[in-house]
């Protein structure tokens, strides 16, 4: 019989991954999906044609263009990256989170965030020997300008990270706090707009006159998050610089052939967050005339709630129901009773509303 590798794998593998949990993505065949701020859109049929025909053209037997520079000029059109500013790629903005961890990272630094805020930065952190400090968001969420400060001061990180607007909240925090930490910051600041097809607020105007200013985006959130691709733009020299830690070959041949294609018919996917946007003002008052749930306003395609019943409890409901949504409930932390509710298809959001009154009734006007 095979021994077991425990001994191995204690001996061999460092503590703080061995006691990592493993990033957990639930079943949801078949689900109203509303977990993980995807959009609910396909591209419209005829669109869909083409685009197949685009990636048939791909040629998947040589190794993709290592710069993806087709891809890159497209992206720089699409969102007016400015002229001396340049763009790095990544398998998601995951990978570029990553990148900089290798880049700026490591034992004896540290990474910075909000909390609560995306979680990937924490676990990256973590599994590349990172140190990384979290400072508490004020009770409303905005940023507690002043905490920020003193915690750069104190622990002088390498990279500090901000969700503009911040998941899971959903807020934007204020761009003169921000300008004042991109001023007193040791290290990198970037600015991670994942969701700014929602927001449309950015700090890409802000590169050139900041040295240590970078912007992030992804195509997830806008239609895309299959395809995984996330860009960084940043000053020349940083981006030379994380552009030797980038695998060669990491944007792959049918990702940089769909995502120029979508590029190019990017108004369609403009017109789909647009309707996201409506939708997400129309739920927000619907959520909010449920009895018993708070909703916090958003700038992104989700929306937090705070329930006055055991959050736990409502999302196994919901799941029973068929509606999928994220539960970020912890007893006594600050998302306590909380639900993220990703605005998705009209039906979808009907079907969550359904479910959450029958479970909770209507707010007593
Ligand atoms: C969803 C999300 C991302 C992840 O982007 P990918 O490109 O899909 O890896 C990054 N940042 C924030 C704040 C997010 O919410």
């Amino acid at each position: 019989m095979k021994p077991d590798n425990d001994d191995l794998l204690d001996k061999l593998v460092p503590p703080l991954i061995r006691d990592l949990k493993p990033y957990h993505v639930p079943a949801s065949r078949g689900m109203v999906k509303l977990d993980a701020m995807e959009n609910p859109y396909q591209l419209p049929p005829a669109l869909r044609e083409a685009w197949l025909a685009a990636l048939g053209s791909a040629s998947i037997n040589r190794y993709p263009d290592p710069g993806a520079d087709e891809l890159r000029q497209r992206i720089r059109r699409v969102f007016t990256v400015p002229d001396d500013s340049d763009i790095v790629l990544g398998n998601g903005s995951d990978e570029l989170i990553q990148m900089l961890a290798l880049l700026v990272g490591g034992p004896g630094r540290t990474f910075m965030a909000p909390a609560p805020s995306f979680s990937m930065y924490e676990m990256i952190s973590l599994f590349t020997g990172t140190g990384f400090r979290m400072v508490p968001l004020k009770e409303d969420f905005s940023m507690d300008g002043e905490a920020m400060l003193d915690a750069i001061r104190e622990s002088q990180p390498s990279c500090i990270f901000l969700a503009y607007p911040n998941n899971p909240t959903g807020n934007s925090f204020d761009d003169g706090i921000i300008g004042q930490i991109i001023t007193e910051a040791p290290g990198l600041v970037v600015v991670d707009e994942a969701y700014f097809s929602f927001s449309g607020r950015t700090f890409l105007g802000r590169l050139p006159e900041a040295r240590n200013l970078m912007v992030m985006r992804t195509l997830s959130k806008s239609g895309l998050a299959g395809l995984r691709l996330g860009m960084l733009m940043g000053d020349p020299a940083w981006i030379a610089q994380l552009d030797k830690v980038r695998l060669p070959y990491n944007i792959n041949c049918l990702t940089q052939a769909g995502a120029s294609f979508c590029l190019d018919h990017y108004d369609v996917l403009e017109t789909q967050g647009a309707t996201i946007r409506a939708d997400r003002e129309a739920l927000f008052r619907q959520l909010d005339g449920i009895s018993g749930v708070r909703a916090y306003p958003s700038d992104a395609n989700f929306i937090l709630v705070r329930l006055a019943v055991d959050a736990t409890r409502v999302f196994e409901e919901l799941k029973q129901r068929g509606v999928l949504v994220k539960n970020l409930h912890q007893p006594g932390g600050v998302l306590e009773n909380c639900l993220r509710i990703t605005v998705g298809a009209a039906d979808e959001n009907s079907a969550l509303v359904s479910a959450l009154m029958d479970m909770l009734g209507a707010r007593a006007a």
